[in-house]
């Protein structure tokens, strides 16, 4: 199947995306709010089904993870302890005439890359947002807007432990919101100032930190290939020592090719015992461990894998966009129409069956809508009778709707339905008492 071999034009996707319904700028009546963006009908659903395969692969198919959700807000000595109120910070650079603000490691010349200005010298912005608690803004708490969910995890490590008797190795999982005050968000939905992640912090006993490191990484890169990531557009980079986080012993980053170059998807980080003896240290609180085996007592180290739902949810939606050249049916035509065709991984795409009445005959409705109700009580189901049928399965190929089921004339006489594939555009004919199940059947097996 012809798949682009470069990478696809942003622009066209932007459109694609409002078009759709996938993803409209934020505020956009009001002239938009810098780098955030809204989920429409259809990004919605791609990415909440991004979300559950994260979860159940990571944490409903495995004994040794549990879930948890933990609160945006918490309590400022979190951010203290963490090492984020001193750490989390970019190097900031100002131009002199025009003003704009740059991050220093990101600039490969030392003047302003739109005017040319000089730049101030560089100054550390911390990147978190900050509110205040409380009614009256004078007497109440400072508070942080979670730059990262994985903290919310790190303090309910001794809550974990006791309420589900949990032995090393385990780990819990989380999605969540977080925010950072960017210098230079952009590329659309790569970099923006709130996102979502989904974190895992695995515990496991010191000195087999490096096993699991190796063993998360593999198993988290092969998570974005089996939903539909081709291979040649991942890499896996292990960071030098000097670019490693405060808190890092080791670090890969699962990379992107992106239309504007490689970018990370997710950082699979070897903490150490970190987090848990500065919570320790700064609560006042045990966050050790007992092992009951061994008969010690000791802090945990914790293998982190660290994705983000906007990233990942960008690179499948990416990754599946085709124009596939039809050919041609007129002899004086050297070229036939372009197909714009998403091939979203069955488990991902937003819609998964769409019924398409051949015509909007009445005598054909009831049939469509008794199959459509079908549908819709097993599947994420659309139902559209506007316009040619032609033109409503480049619809259905555009948004990545894995396969279209066409209600006709012949259907009243022998109950039988076509069901088209997205991808080979290949067409059964099979009768509707069957129609679930061979749907099911081909959504976990495929075509
Ligand atoms: P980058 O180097 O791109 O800023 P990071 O190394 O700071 O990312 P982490 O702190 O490791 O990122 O965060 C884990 C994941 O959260 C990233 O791999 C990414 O998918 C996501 N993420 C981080 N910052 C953003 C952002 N500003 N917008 C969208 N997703 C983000």
């Amino acid at each position: 199947m012809p798949r682009f071999l470069v990478s696809p034009d942003m622009d066209k996707i932007l459109s694609l995306s409002k078009r759709r319904g996938f993803i409209f700028q934020s505020s956009e009546i009001y002239g938009g709010l810098g780098s955030t963006w809204d989920y429409g009908p259809l990004g919605v659903e791609l990415k909440r089904h991004v979300k559950e395969a994260w979860w159940k692969s990571v944490v409903a198919d495995r004994d040794d993870m549990v879930g948890l959700d933990s609160a945006i807000l918490m309590h400022p000595r979190v951010w203290e302890a963490s090492g984020h109120v001193e750490n989390f910070s970019d190097p900031l650079v100002e131009c002199r005439i025009c003003h704009r603000r740059f991050r220093s490691d990101q600039l490969s010349e030392d003047k302003c890359p739109d005017c040319g200005g000089a730049l101030t010298e560089a100054r550390n912005f911390n990147l978190m947002f900050r509110t205040h608690m409380g009614p009256v803004e004078e007497t109440g708490q400072e508070v942080f807007l979670r730059p990262e969910t994985a903290q919310g995890i790190f303090v309910n490590f001794p809550n974990v432990v006791n309420a589900t008797r949990k032995k090393l190795p385990f780990g819990i999982g989380q999605i969540g919101k977080a925010f950072r005050n960017e210098i230079t968000p952009g590329n659309f939905t790569f970099r923006t100032r709130e996102f979502e992640q989904m974190e895992v912090e695995f515990f496991v006993k010191p000195g087999t930190d490096e096993e699991w490191l190796n063993s998360w990484v593999q198993s988290r890169f092969e998570w974005y290939v089996s939903l539909g990531i081709r291979r040649q557009n991942l890499r896996l980079r292990r960071h030098d020592p000097d670019e490693l986080a405060h808190y890092a012993k080791d670090t890969y980053d699962i990379e992107y090719r992106f239309p504007w170059g490689w970018g990370e998807l997710e950082g699979i980080a070897d903490r150490t015992d970190f987090d848990l003896q500065r919570h320790d240290q700064f609560s006042g609180e045990s966050l050790s461990y007992f092992d009951d085996e061994s008969k010690e007592r000791y802090f945990p180290y914790v293998i982190e894998p660290s994705g983000g739902v906007d990233r990942a949810t960008l690179a499948f939606w990416l990754d599946s966009y085709d124009e596939e050249s039809e050919p041609s049916t007129k002899p004086d035509q050297k070229q036939g129409n372009v197909r714009v065709v998403s091939h979203l991984h069955r488990k991902l795409a937003p819609i998964t069956v769409a019924v398409l009445p051949l015509s909007r005959n009445e005598k054909l409705n009831p049939t469509s809508r008794r199959v459509y109700d079908l549908i819709r009580r097993n599947f994420n189901a659309q139902f559209d009778d506007a316009q040619s049928i032609g033109r409503r399965y480049r619809r259905q190929d555009e948004i990545g709707t894995p396969y279209c089921v066409t209600v006709d004339f012949d259907t009243l006489d022998d109950d039988q339905v076509t069901v088209r594939d997205r991808d080979t555009m290949n067409q059964i004919r099979l009768p509707v008492s069957e129609l679930t199940e061979v749907l099911h059947d081909k959504l976990e097996h495929g075509w």
